[in-house]
């Protein structure tokens, strides 16, 4: 049996860069063609903190310190950072009762009109009363935007969550959990739909870009994952 072609994907990275990314480098990534790029190891560290994060807070309180803890089996430099990011996760939200969602339909890319919509929802959550909120934890000093229009990242978790939030306002906040900073924005129900514009717009965007596939070679070629068989490295 032959297998369906992969519908298309979004990620936070091509909603951004929507406009300028490389056409060739913007077609195979929105295609969902798998490219050659290499383990993302930023991402171990973000894991095993979300998924303490996400143990901490299996009942409704505030977190549970005894389910966080560093991996032995990540550098010493991962478990530097860490240590440091659990510390300031504690100090910033410590007091603060919430219970975690269920993230199982959250942790893989959600479809939307027939593309793939992906990108990293971390801690999902409710607070006594019921009051949806999404925290994202920043570990590797990128600018600090909560607001979902200035933050693609953002902006592709509150697509996604916003079954779960429904009529509700949701609040989001942004924890740089290195540099100990947080900030906050939120998101009443009506105002979704100035989001989905936005979406639909990038989308719009890439869809009439990927019509062309020249190889423009740039500062998006550093981390690529489609070099093999470029054109403009031959
Ligand atoms: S290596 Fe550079 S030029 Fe080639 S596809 Fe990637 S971004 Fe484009």
């Amino acid at each position: 049996m032959t297998e369906a072609p992969a519908l298309p994907k979004v990620t936070p990275y091509l909603i951004e860069r929507a406009e300028d990314l490389c056409p060739r480098r913007l077609r195979l990534a929105f295609q969902n063609q798998k490219g050659d790029g290499g383990a993302f190891l930023r991402g171990r560290v973000r894991d095993a903190l979300i998924e303490d994060a996400r143990a901490a807070h299996a009942e409704l309180g505030p977190p549970n310190p005894a389910s966080f803890h560093v991996r032995t089996e990540l550098l010493p430099e991962e478990q530097a950072v860490q240590r440091r990011a659990i510390d300031h996760y504690l100090a910033i939200f410590g007091d603060e009762p919430v219970r975690a969602i269920d993230h199982d339909d959250f942790d893989r890319p959600v479809e939307r009109q027939g593309v793939l919509v992906g990108g990293w929802i971390d801690l999902a959550c409710e607070g006594p009363d019921g009051e949806p909120e999404l925290r994202q934890f920043e570990l590797w000093g990128r600018p600090m935007f909560a607001e979902p229009a200035d933050n693609m990242t953002i902006l592709l978790a509150v697509l996604r969550l916003s079954r779960w939030v429904g009529d509700r306002a949701l609040r989001i906040r942004l924890a740089d959990l290195v540099g100990g900073r947080v900030v906050e924005s939120t998101v009443p129900a009506p105002a979704r739909a100035q989001l989905v514009d936005l979406y639909e717009q990038r989308i719009a965007t890439i869809t009439g870009r990927t019509r062309r596939a020249e190889a423009i070679a740039g500062d998006h070629c550093t981390a690529c994952p489609y070099v093999p068989g470029c054109p403009a490295f031959r």
